[in-house]
């Protein structure tokens, strides 16, 4: 009964509301405030998770209960009636993804009412990205991506009052600078959060230090953005949570022997007297909600209505306490207005340790395959907006899929998706919308691809298990098959492919009809051994592609006496392995071999083998049968690369947790290898234990060492989780100094034990509280060498000991952490744990080197070559339609984003990648592309693409240390010309210039 009275209400406040009113929104509809007096801003708002412990839906509808009680349905269902009544009431909306569900199921007359609403500001869109993203795990291009699409949706929907200013990243487990670097490019005012580690929070307590400005790059100019942090969590005031879901009590102001009116006034204000000590403006802010509250608004807002009624009567009586419903813009509004300064910080907010014993840095590996998962889905949605510019799809199921792949990866971005920190059933259900839109992404690039190419019936089939050298399309063999190669990069790139085959001699052309060299070697065993694989195919065909932007190489079966391109081992240390190997039809490896029963000897225990192309050289030590020596860019080396695991007793999703010093094992007693030495690829193929292998794989002509790593099942104990990292150990001097990247961007300054401004515990949890994130590169160096690691996903990584770099690939774990998942993280699949594969790349080379190299090969890790599978029919070798080129650009400009954005209009995003220390400012001009797109104008916005960056216009604050004290309010608007141009204009005004890191957006409106 409770919702249709909500619903006639609804209906009867309708008319009301709809009355012409003067309307305000943003800063304008700010509530008025008092000087002299703390002014307390009050915050009504729900955190609501896409997903965690319930899936993404059944949070929506308030499905399964019996995990937790959760309808974000009904929250906005009743929000919006509460709003309706009062029009002091506010209230922030912050995940566009439920927000976008909610509007679709709407009547006209509802949208009306919320419309008016959005236009006087009293429903609030903060944050506003599909979701609230994580910021250790996810990649810059992910991020922007999602804020995009969120920020486009509130703009369609309702026009430039519901553009957010303010980024709300109350709950992710620490936070990034690039995320903050974001936030400044898209015009953000500020942004706020929750979680910080407790001795940094303490001190910043203790110091007004609480807020701050964020440098959020050490490359950019005015990135400089103001930086929150909430005094209490996110939630209300202890004692005074008037949620359904809470237990406190309510405001009883009648004449009731119950009537308490005095005490809670005097206990809440003797609360905001004590947050308010700790900041430096007369204003505060109190959030109002927690996780999935105001499911039944009513009870939240008439005992706030009150609060705010019994707090503001005492000022008659000389309070200086002011209380009223507002926002975050409207609190961070207020504060700009102080005219104060603050203090800064220029690196970022990992790890995160809640305690000393608790560092959240297990989630930074948690969930390895899902965390590769995603990297896929950003890979064929960056490949599918691509094409569906170039050949300009528009069918409804066309822009449907794209646009649902986009969704989708939006909801992977969420704090509790990419970090692998939900409970398993909604891990399974990310898994299955994430596949559902890949396969949408797919099917949109084949679509493209028939229509830009000489085969528009091809079938341009995409093989998703490749990771495991399996592809249906070349089961039966790859004869007459044809491999197109999409290349997602601004740049000709060349990469070598791999496509699943018989132990069959191939021949391999490019579309010119020239023979292209390749080879064939066999798939490890221990791929060959997986028992839920298929094993038509034991083989890989090699064969290097130099690609713009699409191009076709077409296999034919030869008979094995015209070429001998099959690549048999050369070097093994032990003779069974060789046996197998090169079997016609390998039996399945059901067991895997225990190193305790290697009792065979080896051909040259004492020696060494060399592996070498004409760029790299590799030395493997014949007695422990590892790595020992890399020599490339003319440097060499002693590098000795192992794994290890550690026994950890409870460790869980979010959190690493060692359990004494002595639990870590570094497993490297008599390692087996077999070399395969190609013309092409050289592999060494190591078995490290029961669950860890490798291939360390070097191609000619990459200046680059692939490490291919398969881990699991982690073996189980009844007490200890295991905690598998791969390990790297040089001679490098770093003095306790490495870098890791900032989501995939800017790299970040780490020094063993210590914190840009705190001093951090490290006697219970060495190890964990020295983990930062590593989203695409970890670096070391001394004056004379430097070792880059960089990966195919999200992972912890830390530089434990001087010249050494370790980052943790796999994680089964017996016990929760207590932090809410309730289950302790030990994946399955196919009846036994999970078993994962990725890979590490190594790059040596001289400290005095530009490290534009690691840029290059991070650009073509995160976006290679597509390949899509056809038969071939025997057409003719060439590309039908012409795609534009973007070979012109200079070398260090990415094509960041190109997708259709409306009907008729494309964004364009490019980057300079290099930073200040590697590059420089670059200029070119995009009026080709322009034309390609028969562009009629474009425009330059903000990051996001959704305001014109001409008006952006955000808060300028300054530092303590600046000797700058303002006397009016400050902004930024943007620091160079924005980009404007029609056709009729001059080539010229299509210039671009770049400085190092920045990223400049366009949208072209096309004929
Ligand atoms: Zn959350």
């Amino acid at each position: 009964m409770k919702y249709l009275c909500g619903i006639v209400l609804f209906v009867a406040l309708l008319a009301l509301s709809v009355r012409p009113s003067e309307e305000a929104c943003g800063y304008e509809a700010c509530p008025k405030t008092k000087t002299n007096m703390i002014n307390i801003h009050m915050v009504p708002h729900s955190h609501d998770d896409v997903g965690w412990l319930k899936t993404v839906d059944q949070y929506f509808y308030g499905h399964r209960s019996n995990i937790q009680h959760a309808g974000v349905q009904y929250i906005i269902d009743t929000v919006i009636a509460e709003l309706i009544k009062d029009p002091s009431r506010r209230f922030i909306q912050v995940e566009t993804s439920f927000f976008s569900k909610w509007w679709s199921e709407q009547s006209e007359t509802a949208k009306q009412v919320v419309k008016k609403l959005v236009n006087e500001g009293r429903l609030e869109f903060t944050g506003g990205a599909w979701s609230m993203n994580d910021e250790a795990a996810v990649n810059y291009q992910s991020v922007i991506d999602q804020f995009t699409l969120g920020l486009k949706f509130l703009d369609d929907t309702f026009g430039s009052c519901a553009r957010p200013r303010i980024g709300w990243q109350i709950d992710p487990f620490g936070h990034s600078r690039e995320q903050a670097s974001i936030f400044a490019q898209m015009g953000f005012d500020g942004e706020f959060f929750a979680r910080m580690d407790h001795r940094d929070k303490n001190d910043r307590i203790d110091n007004l230090g609480m807020e701050m400005i964020w440098d959020a790059s050490d490359s950019l100019s005015n990135d400089e953005i103001f930086t929150g942090l909430l005094y209490r969590h996110y939630s209300a005031p202890p004692g005074y949570c008037f949620d359904v879901h809470c237990g406190d009590d309510p405001i009883i102001d009648t004449k009731s022997y119950d009537n308490n009116v005095k005490s809670r006034v005097d206990d809440f204000l003797s609360y905001v007297t004590e947050v308010a000590k700790h900041y430096r403006s007369n204003h505060i802010m109190i959030p109002m909600g927690d996780d999935f509250q105001y499911e039944d608004a009513q009870v939240n807002f008439k005992n706030m209505d009150k609060l705010i009624k019994y707090v503001n009567e005492r000022q008659a009586e000389g309070s200086t306490f002011n209380l009223f419903y507002s926002t975050p813009a409207c609190y961070l509004n207020s504060v700009h207005e102080g005219l104060q300064t603050w203090p800064n910080k220029t690196q970022d907010f990992f790890p995160y340790g809640s305690d000393d014993n608790s560092y959240w840095t297990g989630y930074f590996t948690s969930r390895p395959t899902q965390k590769r998962f995603e990297r896929d889905g950003n890979h064929i949605l960056q490949v599918a907006k691509q094409l569906s510019v170039f050949a300009e799809l528009n069918t409804e199921q066309q822009k449907e899929d794209l646009e649902y792949l986009r969704e989708i990866m939006g909801v992977m971005q969420h704090h509790d998706a990419i970090t692998g920190t939900e409970k398993q059933h909604v891990s399974d259900d990310y898994d299955r919308i994430l596949y559902d839109a890949i396969l949408g992404g797919v099917n949109t690039a084949r679509d493209g691809l028939r229509k830009l190419t000489n085969l528009p019936n091809g079938e341009f089939e995409s093989c998703l298990q490749l990771n495991i050298s399996q592809c249906a399309f070349t089961k039966d063999g790859a004869d007459n098959v044809v491999v197109t190669l999409y290349n997602p990069l601004a740049h000709t790139s060349t990469q070598y492919v791999r496509v699943p085959v018989k132990n069959e001699n191939y021949e391999v052309t490019d579309e010119k009809g020239r023979v292209v060299a390749s080879e064939v070697v066999p798939v490890a065993w221990q791929v060959l051994a997986l028992e839920f694989r298929n094993n038509d195919t034991q083989h890989e065909l090699v064969f290097k592609a130099s690609v713009d932007k699409i191009a076709n190489f077409y296999i034919k079966k030869i008979a094995s006496q015209e070429t001998k391109n099959v690549v048999a081992h050369t070097q093994s240390k032990r003779s069974i392995k060789a046996e197998e190997s090169t079997l016609e039809v390998p039996k399945r490896f059901k067991k895997v071999h225990s190193l305790k029963n290697a009792t065979e000897t080896f051909d040259d225990d004492e020696g060494e083998t060399v592996v070498q192309t004409s760029q790299v050289k590799l030395v493997i030590d014949n007695k422990t049968g590892l790595l020992k020596t890399v020599e490339m860019n003319g440097v060499s080396e002693n590098i000795d690369q192992s794994y290890g695991v550690y026994r950890t007793y409870d460790s869980g999703a979010y959190v690493f947790r060692q359990y004494h010093q002595a639990d870590f094992i570094v497993q490297y007693e008599g390692v087996e290898f077999t070399v395969y030495d190609g013309a092409l690829v050289k592999e060494v193929h190591q078995q490290f234990s029961e669950y860890v292998s490798q291939v360390i794989r070097i191609y000619e002509g990459k200046n680059l060492v692939e490490f291919e790593w398969q881990v699991g099942p982690i073996e189980q104990e009844e007490e200890f989780g295991r905690e598998v990292v791969i390990i790297f150990n040089s001679t490098i001097a770093s003095d306790g100094v490495s870098y890791t990247d900032s989501n995939g961007r800017e790299m970040i300054k780490r020094v063993k034990d210590l914190r840009e401004t705190f001093t951090p515990g490290l006697d219970r949890q060495p190890t964990a509280a020295n983990y930062y994130p590593v989203t695409s590169r970890i670096a070391l160096q001394d004056s004379k060498k430097r070792i880059a690691l960089l990966n195919d996903r999200a992972q912890g990584g830390a530089s434990m000991l001087d010249g050494q770099l370790e980052l943790m690939l796999h994680r089964r774990l017996v016990r929760d952490d207590g932090y809410g998942v309730g289950e302790a993280l030990n994946e399955e699949k196919y009846g036994q744990g999970m078993i994962a594969r990725g890979k590490v790349y190594l790059i040596l080379s001289p400290s005095d080197e530009s490290t534009a190299a690691e840029r290059e090969a991070e650009k073509e890790i995160h976006l290679p070559f597509w390949k899509f599978f056809s038969k071939n029919t025997g057409s003719t070798n060439s590309i039908a339609k012409s795609v534009p080129s973007f070979d012109d650009f200079p070398k260090s400009v990415h094509l960041l984003t190109l997708e259709p954005f409306n009907d008729d209009e494309v964004l364009l995003r490019v980057e300079n990648f290099l930073d200040q220390t590697e590059g420089k400012v670059v200029s070119f001009n995009i009026r080709p592309i322009f034309d390609y797109l028969n562009g009629v104008e474009i425009r330059e916005t903000t990051l996001d693409g959704n305001l014109p960056l001409s008006e952006m216009k955000r808060f300028k604050f300054h530092h303590d240390s600046s000797g700058h004290k303002p006397d009016a309010v400050e902004y930024f608007t943007s620091a160079h010309k924005p980009l404007a141009a029609e056709q009729s204009q001059e080539a010229s005004e299509f210039s671009v210039t770049l400085h190092p890191m920045q990223i400049r957006t366009f949208i072209i409106k096309t004929q």
